[in-house]
């Protein structure tokens, strides 16, 4: 599926999906902290698990324009559930995708496409976090298997996956080049989940911790090859970072339209609070903030496609959105007043959502450094 009217269609099936199924679930989920198992079926049957995996693999096969497409959109619901299928679709399933051999995606793109077998991504470790070039778990070869020693930290979706993309060194002499990625599955000797961490926000998406104890796995588990890892997670976190950028946009409309319409129905003093300039001012920079993230995603999108590395495009439109929203979700509680400090507006949610934007997938003095790594480096 790549024709905009295809995409377009998807957008408005997965609206009126959002409309129906997850917002009314919404409050029951950052209750929770859990995404509903009904309303993960229901994600299922609707094929919210398969849309960036090849049609050949059983999904719908979004190009990077079309999954941000659907970011959109589920920017404007509940950020857990959004969280949990952008991850699969995303960071999850994007090295099996690119580096998988013939056997490995017949084995694991079709379940994880039904959403049968959810995925996770695991880089970050207790040492390396901004720097995870620093990491130390290990794998070695041993006949036809490898031996992982080591753990992860903060691992989206841990909770509730079946497939783990890890990466270890397999060879501590090269650096980063000694870096390779395995496909873990839930059950692998060795290999156990620690507890859900209790977040900020991002309720009902499972953060947890991941230990590798003499975990043993098959050699045929090795994504592409060894040494191949770290330079395929920077790929998939480049491409990730215009997916949180484009999910920022969804939020910052959700807000902006939440805004219009609480200003145009509250009165203050005898005045609509529309009337004030003051607020009129605020709406002002909160559209034009929104507006410049969304040419910096789309730019980023558009140089991703044409085949370009796009690690600066990438990092800009990440930095600038998710920046952008954090102005823009504080100036939308400010607006509501003392219902913007409630739970009931929902506002007072995303102000605690989209505080992780800045932070994971690279926070954003890592884009920053990107940013100016680049600049520097050229001629
Ligand atoms: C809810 C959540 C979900 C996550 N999901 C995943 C996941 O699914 N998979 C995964 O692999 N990881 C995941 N992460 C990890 C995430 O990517 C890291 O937390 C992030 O990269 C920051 O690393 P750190 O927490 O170790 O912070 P640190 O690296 O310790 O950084 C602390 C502070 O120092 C700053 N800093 C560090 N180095 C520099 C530098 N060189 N220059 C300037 N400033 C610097 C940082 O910007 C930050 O402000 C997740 C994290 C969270 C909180």
């Amino acid at each position: 599926m790549q024709t905009s009217t295809e995409v377009r269609q998807l957008c408005d099936q997965i609206r009126r999906f959002i409309r129906a199924e997850v917002d009314p679930r919404s409050r029951e989920i950052e209750e929770s902290d859990a995404v509903p198992e009904d309303l993960i079926d229901k994600a299922r049957e609707l094929g919210l698990f398969g849309l960036t995996i090849p049609e050949e693999y059983g999904g719908i096969g979004l190009d990077l324009a079309g999954k941000c497409a659907v970011e959109e959109e589920m920017g404007k619901t509940n950020y857990g559930f959004a969280t949990l299928i952008g991850n699969h679709t995303g960071i999850s399933t994007a090295g099996i995708v690119a580096l998988g051999n013939a056997d490995q995606k017949r084995k694991y793109l079709p379940r994880m496409a039904t959403g049968e077998w959810i995925g996770a991504f695991a880089l970050t470790e207790p040492q390396a976090g901004s720097d995870p070039a620093g990491l130390r778990t290990r794998a070695v070869r041993k006949g036809d298997r490898y031996v992982l020693d080591g753990e992860k930290i903060y691992i989206t979706n841990a909770g509730l996956a079946n497939v783990f993309t890890v990466m270890a060194i397999t060879d501590p002499a090269k650096g980063i080049k000694g870096i390779s990625a395995f496909i873990i599955e839930r059950d692998f000797k060795g290999f156990s989940i620690g507890r859900n961490e209790l977040k900020m926000g991002m309720h009902g998406c499972t953060t947890a911790p991941l230990a590798f104890e003499e975990c043993e796995v098959p050699a045929e588990n090795l994504l592409g090859g060894e040494g191949l890892g770290y330079v395929q997670a920077m790929k998939t976190l480049t491409a990730g970072r215009v997916t949180v950028s484009a999910r920022c946009l969804g939020m910052m409309d959700k807000l902006i339209a939440q805004c219009v319409e609480y200003m145009k129905v509250r009165t203050q003093g005898g005045k609509k609070l529309a009337e004030h300039q003051g607020l009129q001012w605020m709406l002002a920079d909160m559209s034009v903030a929104r507006d410049a993230a969304r040419g910096l995603t789309y730019r980023a999108i558009e140089t991703l496609l044409r085949g370009e590395r796009g690690t600066m495009e990438a990092s800009a439109a990440k930095l600038f959105s998710t920046e952008a929203l954090g102005r823009v979700v504080d100036a939308a509680v400010q607006i509501h007043g003392g219902m913007g400090y409630m739970r009931e507006m929902g506002i007072e949610t995303t102000y605690r959502d989209a505080r992780i934007v800045r932070i994971y997938e690279g926070t954003s003095e890592i884009q920053r450094n990107i940013i100016a790594g680049q600049l520097l480096k050229e001629p």
